[in-house]
C-alpha cells in the first residue's frame, strides 16, 4: 500500500511537472531577412540563418531543446555550423551538449569554456559536448557568406565571460546579459560581474551601433540604441547615487530600505527577475569594493 502511494504521488508530481513544461512557447520574432531572436524560458536566443547554414547563439535550458529545434525548424532546415555562447550562465548555455552535434562548432570566451570545466568535473553525466571548441580571449571574427559576424569580450561586466555578437550586414546585436531591457540588470559578482564593468559594455556597445540597429538583449524584448542610451543613464544615476551614500557612511541595510536612490526607475525598471532593493544591495556590493 505504502509503494502505491509513493507511486501515486510520483505520478501526480511527474504530471505537474509535465503540465508545467507545457506552458513554456518558444516565441518567434523575425528581425531581419536572416535574424531571428527566440524567447522561451532563460535567456533570448538569436539565430542568423543565411542560403547554407545557421547560426545560433545561446541556447536556454536543455530540456526545452525538443522544443526550440522544432521552432528553428519552422525557420530554416539548414545544419547549425555555429552555436557561441554569450556568457557561462545555465540559461544561456543549458542546451549545449543537445544542439552541439558533430558537424556544429561550439564558441565562447575563454572564461565561459573553464567554468563549464568546473560544472563538468561536479557532473561528468553532463557529457564534453557542454564545453567549446573554439574559445578566445578578446574578439574573434566569422565570415558568412557576405555577412561578417564579430564576437567580442567585454570585462567584467555581467560575469567575467561576456561576449556581444555583433552582425555587421544585418545589423544586429546580441548583447546576453550585459543588457535586461526593461528591467534592471544583474551583476553576478561571485562570477566576476560589476557595475562599472557592466557600464563599460554598455559604453562599448553604444560606439559599436547606430541608429537602425537592432538589440537582441538577454532578457527583454528586442531594443535599439535610443533605449540602450536611456538605459546607460539610468545606470549612471543609480551609480552615483549609491556612490554619494557610501560617501555619506550609509550601510548596505540603509541602502537596501532607501527607496529614494532608484524611485525614479522603480516603476519602468523594477518589476522584473531584479528588485529595487535586490539591485541597491549589488550595486553597493559592487561599489563599495
Ligand atoms: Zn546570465
Amino acid at each position: 500500500m505504502k509503494h502505491l502511494n509513493l507511486l501515486i504521488l510520483l505520478f501526480l508530481i511527474h504530471s505537474f511537472c509535465r503540465s508545467q513544461e507545457k506552458e513554456v512557447i518558444i516565441k518567434v520574432d523575425t528581425l531581419t531577412s536572416e535574424v531571428y531572436m527566440l524567447t522561451g524560458q532563460g535567456g533570448n536566443i538569436g539565430l542568423y540563418v543565411n542560403a547554407t547554414n545557421s547560426f545560433m547563439i545561446d541556447d536556454q535550458f536543455a530540456r526545452l531543446s525538443p522544443k526550440i529545434k522544432l521552432a528553428i525548424s519552422s525557420i530554416t532546415d539548414k545544419p547549425l555550423k555555429y552555436l557561441i555562447n554569450t556568457h557561462m550562465h545555465g540559461d544561456h548555455t543549458g542546451g549545449n551538449a543537445e544542439f552541439n552535434s558533430e558537424s556544429t562548432i561550439l564558441i565562447a570566451q575563454n572564461n565561459v569554456r573553464t567554468s563549464l570545466e568546473k560544472k563538468l568535473e561536479e557532473k561528468p553525466e553532463l557529457g564534453k559536448d557542454i564545453l567549446p571548441e573554439i574559445t578566445f580571449s578578446e574578439e574573434l571574427q566569422l565570415f558568412e557568406n557576405d555577412e561578417t559576424i564579430m564576437a567580442f569580450h567585454v570585462h567584467n561586466a555581467h560575469t567575467d565571460s561576456d561576449a556581444m555578437i555583433y552582425f555587421m550586414k544585418n545589423n544586429v546585436l546580441h548583447m546576453g546579459d550585459t543588457y535586461f531591457s526593461e528591467r534592471y540588470p544583474y551583476m553576478d559578482l561571485k562570477n566576476g560581474g560589476s557595475v562599472e564593468g557592466y557600464i563599460s559594455a554598455i559604453e562599448k556597445a553604444i560606439m559599436v551601433i547606430d541608429d537602425n540597429t537592432i538589440i537582441i538583449p538577454g532578457h527583454g524584448r528586442p531594443s535599439n540604441k535610443q533605449k540602450l542610451i536611456d538605459y546607460l543613464d539610468m545606470l549612471e544615476t543609480i551609480k552615483e547615487n549609491i556612490l554619494k551614500a557610501i560617501a555619506s557612511g550609509d550601510t548596505l541595510e540603509q541602502v537596501e530600505k532607501n527607496s529614494s536612490i532608484s524611485s525614479k526607475y522603480d516603476d519602468d525598471f523594477g518589476t522584473g527577475f531584479i528588485s529595487p532593493e535586490r539591485m541597491r544591495i549589488i550595486f553597493y556590493t559592487s561599489l563599495k569594493k
